[in-house]
């Protein structure tokens, strides 16, 4: 029997998940809605590593992700002066193994269109005349409730529906968390690494070329310039250390809830001063129209991130964070197993699938979430001292080839876990593409 799906946010993993629910059997019935009044194609450079590559492969998607690709040659540490004091080059091995720069690195909003795209397309097989994928924009979830038979919503435009599975791939402050788990609970699972982060692009400058530059300064800000958009723009990446509660009370509010004209202001006035690009950074965020800041966490349920038939699915239910680099690679993850899930149950039974997607995909999430210790204070020293020691430490690993010796020694995928297998889901074979 075809499903009623909602799929709540059409970022990454929302669409995946559409995606491949809708080629598993052309007649399920999915609703794709977003609070945004468009397809969110915005955001910068996101990459794929270890699983999210054998995944997208046996989605039958790697390459189309290699058409949208964008060359990065790897990365350059420098200083005030704009001096290089480590380079790292990307990674070549054609699998999960990836160095600073993955070999998979595209443009976010070419990742969420192409996701779209493959989920409206006609794949082959009959569909039915409520089956097939729809999205619909300007729209959020206000009420859900669930029974053993299914799941009933409230929408924010008032209408009401009820369906077999519900899906929220709302992004790390997740509604669907909220009205799964309760606003206590919702809250207490976003564990932050007291970390704020903006995106956006700006004029190209010279000097600016197809290495990643990352500069730190004391007081934990970093600025970094990345290539990989338009031949004019350069995309830019501010971060600094703050206690999300001490800028809470300087702000007057929250600093994600903020206006984002309020957000420049104080990254603006956070920067002063930290050296290399810094007027060019604050030039550049002003006239910003794809500016996007937040606050960098983990979301860690104390508990299950999937119940009877609501499920949560990537960074609405476990955000390892831009720190583990494998967001992106975690979100296509979660809409694979869940989707194999199903298929492996056949779609009767969507609440063991869902229990199945819990226990099957835990594993994964604990492991990509590990974050090693030290890590924030390498990439984000807050004095010269540290400063001083972190390019050491760099330039220690470039001269003795430490991070290719790591790259040999790891296993590709995260923590040696292979992908699971889901011989429904061989869509790469299905197109005829090798292995
Ligand atoms: C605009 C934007 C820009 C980003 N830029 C970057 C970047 O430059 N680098 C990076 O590493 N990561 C970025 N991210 C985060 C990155 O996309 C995710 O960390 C990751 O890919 C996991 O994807 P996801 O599908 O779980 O969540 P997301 O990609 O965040 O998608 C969540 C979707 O849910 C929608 N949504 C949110 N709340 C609701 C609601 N209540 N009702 C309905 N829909 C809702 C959002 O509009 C969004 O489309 C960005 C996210 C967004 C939304």
């Amino acid at each position: 029997m075809p499903l009623k799906v909602l799929i709540i946010g059409a970022g990454i993993g929302g669409p995946a998940l559409a995606y491949t629910l809708r080629r598993l059997n052309p007649d399920h019935n999915i609703t794709v809605i977003d609070r945004y009044p468009e397809l969110r194609t915005t955001g910068q450079q996101v990459d794929l590593r270890g699983q999210g590559i054998s995944t997208m492969r046996n989605l039958g998607l790697l390459d189309k992700v290699k058409e949208i690709g964008v060359e990065e040659e790897g990365i350059a540490i420098v200083d005030t002066h704009g001096k290089t004091k480590a380079t790292f080059r990307k990674s070549e091995t054609g699998t999960g193994k990836q160095s600073f720069t993955s070999e998979y690195e595209f443009m976010r909003g070419d990742l969420v269109k192409l996701l779209h795209d493959a989920s409206l397309k006609d794949y082959g097989g009959k569909t039915s005349k409520d089956g097939g994928v729809h999205y619909e924009f300007n729209k959020s979830v206000t009420a859900l409730t669930q029974d053993a038979a299914g799941v009933d919503i409230t929408f924010s435009d008032g209408t009401t529906g009820r369906y077999d599975l519900v899906v929220g791939a709302d992004g790390q402050w997740s509604k669907t968390r909220k009205l799964l788990l309760g606003a206590p609970a919702s809250a207490a699972a976003f564990h932050s690494l007291n970390l704020i982060c903006a995106y956006y692009t700006m004029p190209r400058a010279p000097g600016d070329d197809a290495l990643m530059k990352m500069y730190v300064a004391p007081g934990g800000r970093g600025l970094t310039t990345r290539m990989g958009c338009t031949p004019t723009t350069t995309q830019a990446y501010l971060g600094m250390r703050a206690d999300p509660e001490a800028l809470a009370v300087r702000c007057g509010a929250p600093f994600v809830r903020l206006p984002p004209e309020k957000q420049k202001e104080i990254l603006a006035e956070e920067l002063r001063d930290a050296g290399w690009q810094t007027d060019r950074f604050v030039r550049g965020m002003r006239d910003a129209a794809d500016f996007y800041a937040h606050e960098i966490g983990q979301v860690r349920i104390d508990g299950a991130f999937a119940k009877g038939r609501v499920a949560l699915l990537g960074d609405a239910g476990y955000c390892p964070s831009a720190m583990t680099g494998m967001g992106t690679t975690l979100a296509l993850l979660g809409a694979y197993v869940l989707a194999g899930e199903i298929a492996k149950r056949g779609d009767g039974d969507v609440e063991g699938a869902v229990r199945g997607y819990e226990s099957t995909l835990r594993p994964y999430v604990d492991e990509i979430q590990k974050i090693s210790p030290g890590v924030t204070n390498l990439f984000f020293p807050t004095t010269r001292v540290g400063i001083f020691a972190m390019h050491t430490v760099l330039g220690l690993i470039e001269t003795f080839r430490i991070d290719k010796l790591i790259m040999w020694l790891t296993p590709e995928d995260k923590g040696g876990l292979a992908i699971p297998e889901y011989p429904e889901i061989r869509f790469e074979e299905k197109d005829g593409e090798k292995r």
